[in-house]
């Protein structure tokens, strides 16, 4: 079955096509929810975010010391008054405050409407209610003008922004203690292999532990997502054509691994084409040729290779981009590094590349980076050593000690 929105299928297309495939494709779905601000860490704005109040509410002192009104002394040092009473933070001063007069005040404490300049403490001397200075006393100084964090009805944070720690705490110095988010998206995923032993069972020659749906798991692993493990598929068509179809029907988006490619056992390109559509299914990257995206009803399905190291990259490149469409958040290109690598790199031209790397920082701060390992599709033990893609483009015909290569850490979200 073929409609408008999806183009031939044979074609080997490159990243860049399969992304913007997956982007031009997937519509953010509808709906959202309140969650409480302890609950909100990580999950998508619905909705832009306004301030109510100004922060801080009043002018506050920015250093321990002494808060006083400036007029006839600017400039001078060496000068004293005479302390009137305590401002603390939370407990303001509520007297008098004239010239010639000081009052002791506190980090986070108003100051005083009649006070223009806080002096620090270090640069006074107390003798009883009388209070040397030493420092020039500076109009303004020390001072936290109201509203010099953010203002009423500023724009805070803009949606579909999700939720950094910086956001959240922002969001309670704003007062605000529940926002609106996207709903969480519904994702089923499986594995799909005759060849693959669950955790604890003993391994018959030719078995493997289903270590995918682990990896998987644990990258989908997100406030954003509500996840089904749907567990193992045997090798079979009718059981994919079956599990395929019940979870479409509940789930926002599907992702399979293994029985992608070409081999007699791999069904998932046929099945699809049976009881959904096919977008496309091969992709010009190494690893992770065979990937099949498409539909089954209004369900997305992403099938994903079986080689653990090429579901490492398949998801990180297509399959969470293309969640985050879902999600209506905007897809953020990773962050690239340009640094020297430190090892040869071995690669044919044709396919884009996503090797496995080690980023250091020398003792001068300059970044390298070295192969983590060799590079096969199946070496997990390399990946898990790794903590970057070293991103090679098609046309790259290998790569010297000392030559520049982009790469893509792992861990950082700016
Ligand atoms: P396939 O794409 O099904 O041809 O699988 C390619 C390779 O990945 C084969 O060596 C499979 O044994 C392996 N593989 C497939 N699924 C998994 C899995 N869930 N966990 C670990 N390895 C797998
Ligand atoms: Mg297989």
């Amino acid at each position: 079955m073929n409609d408008i929105c999806f183009p031939p299928q044979n074609a080997l297309l490159s990243a860049e096509q399969a992304l913007s495939r997956i982007s031009e494709t997937i519509q953010p779905l509808s709906g959202a929810e309140i969650v409480d601000l302890n609950r909100a860490l990580g999950r998508t704005l619905a909705e832009d975010v306004f301030a109510a109040i100004d922060m801080p509410p009043q002018r506050n002192a920015a250093m321990d010391g002494y808060a006083f009104a400036a007029a006839g002394l600017s400039g001078e040092a060496d000068f004293r008054l005479r302390m009137v009473g305590t401002a603390w933070a939370g407990k303001p001063f509520n007297g008098t405050l004239g010239l010639g007069e000081c009052v002791r005040i506190f980090t986070g404490a108003v100051v005083p409407d009649s006070a223009d300049s806080v002096v620090a403490q270090e640069q006074t001397r107390a003798e009883a209610d009388q209070i040397s200075f030493f420092a020039p006393c500076l109009f303004q100084k020390n001072i936290r003008p109201a509203g010099s964090d953010f203002k009423a009805d500023e724009l805070l944070l803009r949606a579909p922004k999700k939720l950094t720690p910086r956001d959240t705490g922002l969001l309670a110095a704003a007062g605000i203690a529940a926002v609106k988010v996207r709903r969480r998206v519904r994702i089923g995923f499986f594995s799909t292999g005759d060849e693959l032993a669950p955790l604890g069972a003993e391994l018959d020659v030719g078995q493997i532990y289903d270590s995918n749906r682990y990896l998987l798991a644990a990258m989908l692993d997100d406030p954003n997502f509500k996840v089904h493990d749907l567990g193992t598929v045997k090798d079979d068509p009718l059981a994919l054509e079956a599990t395929l179809i019940g979870a479409a029907a509940n789930h926002d988006a599907l992702v399979s691994t293994g029985g992608a490619s070409v081999g007699d056992a791999d069904y998932v390109k046929q099945v699809l084409e049976k009881c959904g559509q096919v977008n496309f299914w091969k992709l010009a990257i190494k690893p992770g040729k065979p990937l099949a995206f498409g539909k089954i009803g209004d369900c997305w399905y992403f099938g994903l290779p079986g080689n653990p190291v090429a579901v490492l990259v398949t998801y990180h490149k297509f399959v969470k981009p293309g969640l985050d469409c879902l999600l209506g958040a905007l897809p953020r290109p990773p962050l690239q590094l340009r640094v020297r690598s430190d090892s040869q790199l071995r690669k044919v031209p044709g396919r884009s590349e996503y090797q496995r790397g080690i980023l250091k920082q020398g003792e001068n701060g300059e970044l390298t980076v070295a192969a983590a390992g060799p590079q096969d599709s199946h070496q997990l033990k390399v990946a898990s050593m790794a903590n970057c893609f070293i991103v090679l483009d098609a046309d790259c015909d290998g790569v010297s000690r000392g030559d520049w290569v982009l790469v893509e850490p792992f861990t950082l979200d700016l």
